[in-house]
Parts: C-alpha cells; structure tokens; sequence
C-alpha cells in the first residue's frame, strides 16, 4: 500500500479505536482519577434538585421553617462541592490531555525518525510535515479541550437520567421516550451535514476562482471579447453557491429548532405523567418536580455533546493520519547480523526508481577495506544512484549490496553509521547547543572526545571562542554558523560516528569555493584512514585514487588504476586526455 502509492499509510478505524485504547492504558490511572472525580461532581449536581424535592415535601407536610432552611444550607453546600469537585476533575482532565498529547508527539517523532530515508522521500516531505503539524494540532485540541469536556457532559447527563429512573422508573422511560426526538434530529443532521458543508466549501471555491481567474485574465478576456461568457459563469458561480448555502441554512433551521423543542419533551412529559402519579398518591410531588428539574438540566451537557461530536469526528480523521505511521515501514533496527569484515560486495545489482526504467543493469563490484575508488562516467550514468546503494539509503530492485557479509539496507541506523557514511552538501546545523549538533553522531560520547573530533576537523578554536563553549546554542535564535563552520560540524560528526567506509559524492559534497580551502584539510583529516568511496567529478580525485571505476549507462565498463586504465586506451583513457588537453 506503501510503496506503490507513494502516500504514508493511514490507519483503519479499528486500529484508531485500539490506540485510543492504548493510550487510555499507558496513562490508566489518571483516566480513572478523572472518571472518579467527573462522577464525583455529577453525583453533587444531583443534590440540587433532589433537595428542592424535599423542601416542597417538607412544606407540603407543614414541617417548620427550621428543616427548610437546614435543606436549603444542604443546597448551598452541595452546590458548592460540585464547584470544586468540576473544576478539579476538568484540571485533572486537561492535564491527562497534555500527557496524552505529549506521547501522541514522541511516538509521531520516534516513528518519524524510524522511517527509511526513501520512504520519505517517495512519499514527500510535505505528507509528513502536514501530520506532525496540522494533524497533531487537531489531535491535541481534541485531548485537551473536546474530550474531557465531552467526558465531563456524558457522565453528567447519564447521572441525571439515571437519577430519574432512580427516583421512578416510569419517569425516566419518559425522560428517555424524549430523548428519541434529539437522536433521530442529530442523526437526520449528520446524515446530510457533511455533504451539505462541503458542497458549500466547493462552491466558495469556485466563487473565488472565478472571480480571481476574470480579474488576473482581465486583458486576455477583454481581448477574446469573453466578458458575457466570464459574466454568466460568475452568476452560475454564484447561483450554485447561493443554493449550497440555503440547504445549509434549511438542515440548521430543522435540526437547531427540532432539538430546542426535543429538550421540552422530556420535560413535559413528565410533569403530565409525574401529575397523574401524584394524583393517585404513588410518587411526591417533590419527586415529580426533582425529575423534572433532572430532565430540564440534561439540556446543557447534551447541548455541549452535540457540538463535540462534528469536531470529534473530525479529529478522529487526523487521528488516523497520525497513527498511519504505525504501520510505514520501519528501518530494521538491531535483529540485523553484525557485519564480519569491512567489505563491501556489491554483486548483480541492478536498480530502478519508482517512476521511469531501470538506470542501473547488473553492476558488480567489491570495495577492499582501506582503498580509495573514484567512480567516473557521464552524468546520468547512475553514480549518484550507486552510492545511495552502498549507503543503505535505498534497496537495490535485484541483487545485493552487502558490508561483511550482510546486506547493507537491512543495518539499523545505529549499526549502519558504524559502517559507512554518505557525505554530501547537506551540512544540516541542528537547533541546540553544540553539544546536542555532535552528540546526534554518538549519544554517548565524552567531553573529550567531542573536543578531540572538533580538533581533527580544525573546529576546536572557533568553538572555544564562543561564549558558552560547547554548551553554546546554535542555530535560528542562537549563535549563527558560517559554511565552512557547518561544514566542520557535519564533519565532526563524522569522525564521531567512526565508520569504515565513506562515500564522497563530489557533486554536492564540500565543494563551496569561499570555504574549500579551510574544508580541504578538515576532509583530509577526515578520510584518513577509512574506505573511500568517491563520486569524483574532479579527474584528479581519480588520478590519486587506488582504483578506478568507470560507469556508463548503468553498467560498470572499466576498473583498474589509473595507468592500468590510462595504457588501456578506453574511455577513461579519451577522458584523461580531453582533460589533459592532449590528443588521445
Ligand atoms: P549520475 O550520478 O551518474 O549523474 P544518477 O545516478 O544521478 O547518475 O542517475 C542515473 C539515472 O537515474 C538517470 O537517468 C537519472 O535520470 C535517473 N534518476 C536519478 N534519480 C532519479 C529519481 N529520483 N527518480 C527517477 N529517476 C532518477
């Protein structure tokens, strides 16, 4: 679904409703802490109209005034406590919110990070981007406002029904009986809505459009002779977006008022079926008049729950986007064998990008631990394509690319920087201290050993001077690096990562002419005794290689050293030569 799409995955609803269920789990007890203190509140908000039940009782039985003023401090006391009680339970709420959100956002970011770099790439950065921004927000409005107010309301307007079945069965089966209407109203709703408000959001669209398209061609429509034609597209424009409004504006004017008077059911209902108990003497009327009041106070948290709901909905589809990357493939993180030498074996590869033919056609080739080998060949010939290979970023379509023995794309990242890194262009300067831009290499490495890699790559005394030393923050806000600086970094963090193995594509790698000179040295320092690969584009990298390897449309066609290929008089003979300005 991955790879012939191109698009990140997005996750089922059944996989959605297990990681809700998931998160609830991790953080379980604050979820039963806020349920706990939700019931808490509702169960005092039930007093109220239980106690005013009583005083019309008390009244009716012509008790004293001392017991309706003791009934009535009750009243203000339990008042009280669900004052208290709500504001705690909807703190504790949010606060479970914020946790959640926080792991929703260090899961996206692990699994971000555990994606393999061509997945990324294939599906775009933008994908990406828009679920860890956009999708996460709409994620966390939900987890911090829309779900614990709907779980503050949904336990709220279940105690209240239930306190009416409590008080008589019979009234709460009314009390319920009312509620049908505002079911079937929502249901009626949500059935059109949907379709309703995008058809509205399309037809704005195409007003906008229209309009925008008329006004930036103004020339080109006066020119053609257009303006009738523009004028009535703009009026169907209109016309449609007129008519998309109006539906919208009739499910509101039916749903909105269908509810209003669904919340008199309820109420009704009881107080006709609550008299005529009353009459016959089997119920109070101050147990007619608690129902009641119950059933009138379900309006405002079914009120609440209604609007959640849409947005609810909503979210639930960025949910779905964000959890998606659960099921991307994963770089293979450490079940991997350990690579027994630090050869490379490149055998009977070949290689095609998702959209267009095959560019690599059976290419092998082995890299001796130690020696340098400079790729050489036309542009498009698949060098470039090559050391995305040998660098495990990509997987070859057929054949393998193995170091020691074991395939390089199957290296989890913590073995695979052990093994061979790819330097290019991207000298990327991380926000955060220097420290943090070194450690990316090595989580573990020492003071000293983040000094000594500053020293080999000549960044020890630039870094030195800054105010902080490596503590210094760096970066937009912080303190801002030069080329050559960066490219010192991103070098650094080479000889922190220490592998066997680089590969150099020449192309893009360090070649910034202001700062080559102070770079030259720092690679030198850098490349000192390693496995080198080089994409050379300069022919002296091939000069000075140990061996040569000549790749032309696809296929590797020479390899040897320099004057081995040289006295062969093929095609890197006629290069050399053009080269060297001499007749070949
Ligand atoms: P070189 O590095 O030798 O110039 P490349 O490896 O960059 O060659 O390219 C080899 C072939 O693969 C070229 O024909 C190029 O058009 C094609 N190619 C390179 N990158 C992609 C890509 N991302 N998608 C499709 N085709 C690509």
């Amino acid at each position: 679904m991955t790879a012939s799409s191109g698009h990140l995955p997005v996750a089922a609803r059944a996989d959605v409703r297990r990681a809700v269920v998931r998160l609830v789990r991790a953080d379980g007890r604050a979820f039963v802490t806020v349920l706990a203190l939700n019931a808490l509140a509702a169960g005092a908000g039930l007093a109220g109209p239980w106690l005013v039940g009583r005083i019309i009782d008390e009244v009716r039985a012509g008790h004293g005034v001392g017991a309706v003023d003791r009934l009535a401090l009750w009243i203000l006391l339990c008042s009280l406590a669900q004052l208290v009680l709500a504001r705690w339970a909807r703190y504790v709420g949010h606060r479970f919110g914020e946790r959640t959100l926080a792991r929703v956002r260090e899961e996206f970011v692990d699994r971000a990070l555990a994606l393999p770099a061509a997945v990324v790439e294939r599906a775009g950065t933008g994908d990406l981007t828009a679920r860890g921004t956009a999708d996460v927000a709409t994620v966390g409005t939900t987890l911090r406002d829309v779900g614990p107010e709907l779980l503050i309301n949904t336990v709220q307007a279940l105690f209240l029904l239930g306190a009416v079945f409590w008080l008589n069965p019979l009234l709460g089966g009314c009390g319920l009986l009312g509620l049908v209407g505002i079911w079937g109203a929502l249901r009626w709703y949500l059935r059109r809505a949907r379709d309703g408000y995008l058809a509205e959001g399309a037809a704005t669209s195409d007003v906008a459009e229209i309009l925008a398209a008329t006004a930036s061609g103004a020339r080109t429509v006066e020119a053609l002779r257009l303006e009738r034609r523009r004028v009535a597209a703009s009026r169907d424009a209109l016309e449609t977006s007129r008519r998309t409004r109006l539906y919208t504006l009739f499910l509101r004017t039916v749903f909105f008022p269908a509810v209003e008077v669904s919340y008199l059911v309820p109420v009704s209902t009881v107080l006709l079926v609550g008299g005529v108990l009353h009459g016959r003497g089997t119920l109070s009327l101050g147990a007619v008049v608690t129902a009641a009041l119950y059933l009138q106070r379900l309006s405002g948290p079914l009120d609440e729950i209604l609007m959640r709901v849409e947005q609810l909905q909503n979210s639930s589809a960025s949910f779905a986007r964000v959890e998606g990357l659960a099921r991307a493939p994963r770089a293979q993180q450490t079940d991997a064998p350990t690579p027994a030498d630090d050869r490379f074996d490149v055998a009977g590869v070949r290689y095609a990008y998702d959209r267009g033919g095959e560019v690599l056609h059976g290419v092998d080739l082995t890299v001796r631990p130690g020696e340098r080998l400079a790729v050489v060949g036309p542009s498009g010939a698949g060098k470039t394509t090559l050391s995305r290979l040998l660098a495990g970023v990509d997987a070859p379509t057929e054949g393998t690319v193995t170091v020691g023995g074991v395939p390089v794309v199957g290296l989890g990242p913590e073995q695979l920087r052990r093994q061979v890194v790819l330097v290019t262009q991207e000298h990327h300067v991380f926000l955060g201290s220097v420290r943090h831009n070194l450690l990316i290499a090595e989580p573990g490495a020492t003071d000293e050993e983040l000094w000594a890699a500053l020293t080999a790559v000549g960044a020890d005394d630039w870094v030195r001077e800054l105010p902080d030393g490596l503590d210094t923050p760096l970066g937009d806000g912080g303190c801002r690096t030069d080329g050559s600086q960066a490219q010192q970094l991103a070098l650094a963090r080479v000889v922190l990562a220490d592998p066997h193995t680089l590969i150099l594509d020449e192309a893009t790698a360090l070649l910034d002419p202001a700062t080559a000179r102070h770079t030259e040295r720092a690679l030198a320092a850098v490349l000192e005794g390693r496995t080198v690969i080089a994409i050379a584009h300069r022919l002296h990298t091939a000069h000075d290689a140990d061996r040569v390897a000549v790749m032309e449309d696809g296929r590797l066609t020479e390899l040897g050293t320099h004057e081995e290929l040289v006295a062969a008089e093929g095609a890197y003979a006629a290069l050399w030569h053009t080269w060297h300005g001499e007749p070949s």
